[in-house]
């Protein structure tokens, strides 16, 4: 698995603080319940592409503040290579005519009717006449879960004040060696209701299916304390079965 190519366009998971219901945001040990389920953009990609079989984290993230695990990911290292992909990007955009808004200038809060906000945060915003793109920059592997990212952006931006306002967008993705065009067409029936199911499932009340394997509970940030089911051992090899 890709470490680098975990981290979300929107600042890494966790760090974030969105409102607590009025306890503390800082007891060591213990978690503390979002005033309102909370999601980022790129924790329903991951879950949209089927990337992730544990939705009990994604869940979790949601509903609470904890104190995480600390990641092996090397934030610093990821963060001078997705800037420097970005200003290249932005300035590729810029000689060819576009207004470039990029990163902060692209945030956006959805807030449903059910109190489940959805957030996110676009690398970059390129406008030209009639043509409306968002994009994002990779610096790792392109995953599946990549495209839904942006199928997302360009779902929610036309909602948003702000430059797309109203607009039909075209998305992209920005690797180190090669750019994905997504065209607008691909923002259908199907990927709404997607969307949809998914921020319900995620941002609902009711737990999402907790699937605890090392596959994944290594990568994960939630410690056992908040997970007793977490796995921190790998697979025991297992001899002497007669089998072949
Ligand atoms: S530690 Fe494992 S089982 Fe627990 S939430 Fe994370 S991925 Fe799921």
């Amino acid at each position: 698995m890709n470490r680098e190519n975990t981290r979300p366009a929107e600042p890494v998971e966790g760090t974030e603080s969105p409102p607590s219901n009025g306890r503390p945001l800082h007891n060591p040990g213990s978690s503390v319940e979002r005033a309102n389920p909370f999601l980022w953009v790129s924790w329903l990609s991951k879950i949209m592409a089927g990337e992730k079989q544990c939705e009990w984290a994604s869940w979790f993230r949601s509903h609470y503040i904890w104190e995480k695990v600390p990641s092996g990911l090397d934030l610093a290292k990821w963060t001078a290579g997705h800037t420097q992909l970005l200003h290249a990007r932005r300035a590729a955009l810029e000689a060819d005519g576009f207004t470039v808004y990029a990163e902060d200038q692209n945030s956006f809060k959805l807030m449903g009717e059910t109190g489940i906000e959805v957030s996110g945060k676009p690398d970059i915003v390129a406008i030209r006449g009639t043509e409306a793109y968002v994009e994002d920059c990779k610096t790792g592997t392109p995953r599946h879960s990549d495209h839904f990212q942006v199928l997302v952006y360009m779902l929610a931006l036309p909602h948003v004040d702000g430059p797309c306002k109203g607009r039909k967008l075209d998305g992209r993705l920005i690797y180190a060696s090669t750019i994905v065009d997504i065209p607008s067409s691909k923002i259908d029936a199907d990927l709404r209701e997607l969307f949809r199911k998914t921020v319900l499932a995620i941002g609902g009340p009711e737990p999402a299916r907790k699937v605890a394997s090392w596959g994944e509970c290594r990568y994960c940030d939630i410690s056992q304390t908040d997970c007793p089911e977490r796995i921190d051992a790998e697979t025991r090899v297992t001899g002497n079965h007669g089998l072949f």
